[in-house]
């Protein structure tokens, strides 16, 4: 596979002029050379030299659209978002899925794969290369456009080798994704931790757009948190930071996947949702979720929980009321730690919001310590179940785009 654009692209970003006419022309776009040097104040010869290269590395093209005052039109400079495209994907605990996004983060195609059961390092890499290949060999797509592949995936990464360290829902450690992806098909490859790639990808495309201090929440199977500080995602020294599920919430609470008890996630996670579900019901609760199972318990899960409460079971919708209480109160934590401007909920739970919502703003009123704190905005993710897969994009987009 041709890695003709990819390194040059790379290479070609590391002047900080450069970063910063080509950043100028995505979010101002079109936008005129004048105008740039204005902007800038770099000189208008240095602004129309690096404008050359980029046109030539068709990073950028010239436009005669937009306002014209009077007279002939000006040339404007814009972002040539079709011709570069990006891979991100979002591994999840049974499904792993696939967007491709051109330089806008405009969605252009998309595939979703099971993952197998109990998956070894060796499937789970199988599953990605699986993935891409579909994507880069869709007649749709020339693999000459690609610039990189970006990953989301849950537990902790090692974000400067691109090691999944610890991977808690497949008991795996140490997967050298970005390795193993860019030998073999030679384009720059970055993992990332799913629930920031979720943050990244509010803050460029959704709800996170407007503000540099947002945290966002991935609440699943489990739950997470990607904490942006002035525009940067925060890591912590190993790159714990954000590992909102582990929380102790509450002491004598059930037993945790990590050994410890009552952690948020065995509290609000989708698989505590369900487990809360079948107690009750193992003890002669009547609730309209037996319908959905056809009163085999063992079959609950918390997407049945959210079903029943739709269908107006009292139960189940006092459950997730219970379970958006229990987050809250990780919420109250996180900003009494962070003072974030806004937190974005993600993730399968969020679907949930109509019953969660009442529940969380019950205990952030009741907890909060300042008026400020308790009125912390509280959103859902914008970008839905893809926001991670988005993000993910984001961090080639960043590398292409940010300053360095
Ligand atoms: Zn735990």
């Amino acid at each position: 596979m041709s890695s003709k654009y990819n390194r040059g692209s790379f290479q070609l970003m590391k002047s900080i002029n450069r970063s910063i006419i080509l950043n100028m022309i995505r979010k101002d776009g079109p936008i005129s050379r004048a105008e740039i040097a204005k902007q800038t104040r770099l000189t208008p010869p240095t602004v129309s030299n690096i404008v050359k290269e980029l046109i030539t590395s068709q990073f950028v093209i010239e436009t005669t659209q937009g306002a014209s005052q009077g007279g002939r039109k000006p040339t404007l400079l814009a972002i040539n978002a079709e011709h570069f495209y990006i891979i991100g994907i979002d591994v999840g605990r049974y499904k792993m899925k696939f967007i491709v996004t051109n330089l806008f983060g405009e969605l252009k195609d998309s595939t979703v794969l099971q993952i197998k059961e109990y998956p070894t390092e060796e499937d789970l890499l199988a599953t990605m290369k699986t993935g891409i290949y579909s994507l880069l060999q869709s007649d749709k797509n020339d693999t000459e456009k690609f610039l990189g592949i970006g990953v989301g995936m849950h537990g902790i990464v090692d974000i400067e080798k691109g090691i999944s360290l610890f991977a808690p829902s497949f008991d795996l450690h140490n997967i050298p994704i970005k390795q193993e992806l860019e030998s073999e098909f030679r384009m720059i490859v970055k993992v990332e931790n799913d629930a920031r790639t979720m943050t990244l990808g509010e803050s460029w495309f959704g709800n996170g757009k407007d503000t540099d201090n947002i945290v966002g929440i991935n609440v699943g199977h489990g739950i997470g948190a990607g904490i942006m500080i002035n525009g940067k995602l925060f890591h912590g020294e190993n790159n714990i930071a954000g590992e909102i599920g582990h929380v102790t919430i509450d002491l004598s609470g059930p037993k945790c996947t990590c050994g410890n008890y009552g952690c948020l996630q065995t509290l609000a996670g989708g698989p505590a949702i369900a487990a809360r579900a079948k107690k009750h019901l193992k003890t002669g609760k009547t609730s309209r979720i037996l319908d959905f199972v056809e009163n085999d318990i063992e079959k609950i899960d918390g997407e049945t929980v959210y079903q029943a409460a739709c269908d107006g079971d009292d139960f189940s919708v006092e459950l997730l009321n219970q379970t958006g209480r229990f987050l809250g109160i990780g919420l109250v934590n996180l900003m009494h730690t962070l003072n974030p401007k806004r937190i974005i909920i993600g993730g399968g739970v969020a679907n949930a919001k109509n019953f969660l919502m009442e529940g969380l703003k019950e205990t952030i009123q009741s907890r909060g310590l300042t008026k400020e704190a308790r009125e912390t905005s509280i959103v859902l993710s914008s970008l839905g179940e893809n926001a991670s897969a988005y993000g993910a994009c984001v961090l080639i987009l960043e590398e292409f785009f940010s300053q360095h």
